[in-house]
């Protein structure tokens, strides 16, 4: 069997997808590898596929329990021997696992890194031939990343005391050069064939929103997604906690998650979002790592999170079966105290030196300063972040909401000069809200103590709107002629840029918005015909039976791929996304035998255009190629004697759709 019938028989897949067939090839060729790609790109095939193939067994180091299981139910449905080791199993299971695997009972076996410790496993690991190690989310072992695991590093002591030296493959999302190098050097990968896809995930649609009530605005974007699964991050619990409270109040079907609550409340909530009990997540970034939900389709952020890798890397939860989802962050000014207030209060580590602390706290203060002009840009939002990532991007990705916004440009020169000589009158002590409160000529306790009315821009800009006053200030730091100093309240300090601009020599221009388009979505979403919620429901049926996550017996994407190609011959099932042969012989017939059902009852035909489904109501004026393309044969066949049946499978349509071509024909009766 080659790369490719492993790929479709047991996956179900019909090509690799970027990258993926570089990692295999070089893996099965012997060679180290490093995969970095973003998340849902597909790294676990990357692995998956060189370890069917190998003579051994390979070792998947991977950090999270709940991650582990998933996979390995997942595996296993496809017809893969695999198991894992991690604490959830008890003594009994444990050695059962041990046993079996010294007998060679799998190909695959999960891992936490914590268990290569253990002198059980290292000497079975001694005794069996173990072709290649996997290490998943490798990131971990860099202490530089956000999720430096101890445990990590003991990798590679493991690795040392095997009987041969495996083949490494190590998989990340995570691409500083830092890390990069960490990885590479920590694990001590033997010349590795580093594959990076880029970043870019086409499905995801990003968008930034300024409500000015977050709460209304929250609610509105829920409403139109009812029966979809989205996570919600917030930038602490106790926000977690007021918003999934109202939620539940208003009627969503919400849960929680955070790092405060216990134990079992973490596993059961996180449970019910997995297994589609509840279909909204509040949570802080303690939700995700881990969590293998694939048909996630909007994650919005409720706060701005402190920097764009924790930004791409929260967003990036939604959409990994490749359906379009959304990614939406509600910003509002506040995030950015917040998360100056976190930066300032985190406890220095102790296994880094002070300088090395304060340098890591300035690295903090850039990286949120990249987040907050994301948040603020007009540019393309996707373009933004692809570059922050050292990506190439195009202008226009005609996918974000800045891309469908238009901005005209105007020039404010004249407002900031008022708003720099006010800065600069009053001392370069004050943030933005009591310079603008100075502008505006408000008399507030803070004004009369500091006597800033007697200051000569007190009141100069009366007419202004407090949000206008605030924009301008935001642009006037985005574009470098001021800057904020100091955490929790920052005031704002003006650069040498800005006396240009303050003696007349220079013009200051911004973007305004003019109007926002509706948002449409490029691909029709199979999830609206009924047959998507048919094949839910025996989806749903067989999971609760089975005990397992619906998305691990089929994912969204493979009954939208169903609905669209109505398959009714198990040959006609194979070529589903997602379909292998263990998942014909499991539910095929199940779900065959209701699309066709379906197909007739509707008389419906497949979808072999990729233009939306066809069905008799609407068959008109998209009818015609297919007449003029087929029209000779299928009456010559029929002419020939060939029963409908056969004349359908030829075409690759249904009877139905035959039987009412050949009506429209004038062939047989109505
Ligand atoms: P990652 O670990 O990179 O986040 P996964 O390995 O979980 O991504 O894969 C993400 C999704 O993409 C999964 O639903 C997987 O089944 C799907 N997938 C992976 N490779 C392919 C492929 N070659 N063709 C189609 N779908 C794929
Ligand atoms: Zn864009």
């Amino acid at each position: 069997m080659d790369k490719f019938d492993v790929l479709s028989r047991y996956f179900g897949y019909t090509a690799f997808r970027k990258g993926q067939e570089e990692v295999v090839d070089c893996l099965l060729s012997g060679g180290d590898s490093l995969a970095i790609m973003p998340t849902g790109a597909g790294k676990s095939v990357c692995y998956q596929v060189p370890a069917i193939m190998l003579s051994g067994i390979t070792i998947v180091i991977s950090p999270l329990i709940s991650l582990m299981k998933d996979q390995v139910n997942a595996l296993v449905q496809q017809g893969i021997k695999a198991a894992y080791i991690n604490r959830s199993l008890t003594d009994s299971q444990y050695d059962r696992v041990l046993k079996n695997a010294a007998f060679g009972a799998y190909k695959i076996i999960y891992v936490a890194p914590e268990r290569l410790d253990s002198s059980d496993f290292t000497n079975l690991c001694r005794k069996i031939k173990i072709s290649m190690v996997a290490v998943d989310e490798a990131h971990c072992v860099s202490q530089w990343g956000q999720d430096f695991r101890p445990s990590y590093l003991n990798v590679n002591k493991f690795i040392s005391k095997l009987s041969k030296r495996p083949i490494i493959g190590a998989f990340t999302a995570t691409a500083t050069d830092e890390v990069k190098n960490d990885i590479i050097n920590i694990l001590k990968l033997n010349n590795p064939k580093v594959v990076t896809t880029g970043f870019d995930r086409p499905n995801l649609f990003f968008s930034v929103l300024r409500p000015e009530k977050k709460d209304s605005k929250l609610i509105s974007l829920l409403k139109g997604r009812s029966d979809k699964s989205g996570i919600i991050y917030c930038a602490t619990r106790k926000k977690v906690e007021t918003l999934c409270d109202f939620l539940i109040e208003k009627g969503f079907s919400a849960t929680r998650y955070h790092a405060g609550l216990s134990n079992e409340e973490r596993i059961k909530n996180q449970d019910d979002f997995v297994y589609d009990r509840k279909t909204v997540m509040v949570a802080t970034n303690a939700f995700g790592m881990g969590i293998d939900k694939s048909n996630v389709s909007y994650v919005i952020h409720y706060n701005m999170p402190k920097n764009l890798e924790s930004y791409y890397q929260e967003s990036g939860r939604a959409g990994r079966d490749g359906q379009e989802a959304d990614c939406i962050l509600l910003y509002g000014a506040s995030d950015v105290q917040t998360c100056r207030y976190f930066i300032e209060s985190a406890e220095p580590n102790p296994q880094l030196t002070p300088e090395q602390n304060e340098a890591f706290k300035q690295r903090e203060e850039e990286r949120l300063k990249h987040m907050i002009f994301y948040c603020r840009t007009s540019d393309c939002l996707r373009g933004y972040m692809l570059k922050y990532f050292g990506d190439e991007a195009e202008e226009n990705c005609g996918k974000c909401s800045n891309c469908l916004t238009k901005f005209e440009t105007v020039d404010v020169t004249i407002q900031a000069q008022k708003i720099l000589s006010c800065i600069i009158r009053t001392g370069q002590k004050f943030g933005a809200a009591v310079i603008s409160d100075v502008l505006r000529g408000k008399k507030n306790e803070k004004i009369k103590y500091y006597e800033l009315d007697k200051q000569s821009t007190f009141g100069i800009m009366r007419d202004a709107e407090q949000t206008e006053i605030r924009h301008i200030i935001e642009k006037l730091e985005e574009q470098g002629y001021i800057i904020f100093v100091g955490a929790g309240k920052p005031i704002i300090k003006v650069t040498e840029m800005s006396y240009p601009v303050l003696k007349g020599k220079a013009k200051v221009k911004i973007k305004k918005t003019i109007k926002i388009k509706s948002k449409k979505k490029t691909a029709e979403q199979a999830a609206d015909s009924p047959l998507f919620n048919i094949l839910k429901q025996i989806r749903s049926e067989i999971a609760s039976k089975k005990g397992v996550p619906a998305f691990l017996i089929f994912s969204d994407a493979s009954l939208a791929d169903m609905c669209k190609k109505l398959p009714v011959t198990p040959e006609e099932f194979l070529s589903v996304n997602g379909v292998g042969e263990n998942k014909l012989n499991q539910y095929g017939d199940r779900f065959i035998s209701a699309i066709s059902e379906y197909a007739a009852k509707n008389d419906v035909i497949p979808d072999n255009q990729n233009s939306n489904k066809l069905n008799k109501s609407e068959l008109g004026s998209a009818y015609e190629p297919w007449i003029e393309k087929e029209t000779e044969k299928l009456r010559f066949e029929y002419e020939l004697g060939m029963s409908i049946g056969k004349i359908a499978k030829n075409h690759g349509r249904t009877r139905g759709a035959i039987r009412s071509r050949l009506k429209k024909e004038g062939l047989i009766e109505e």
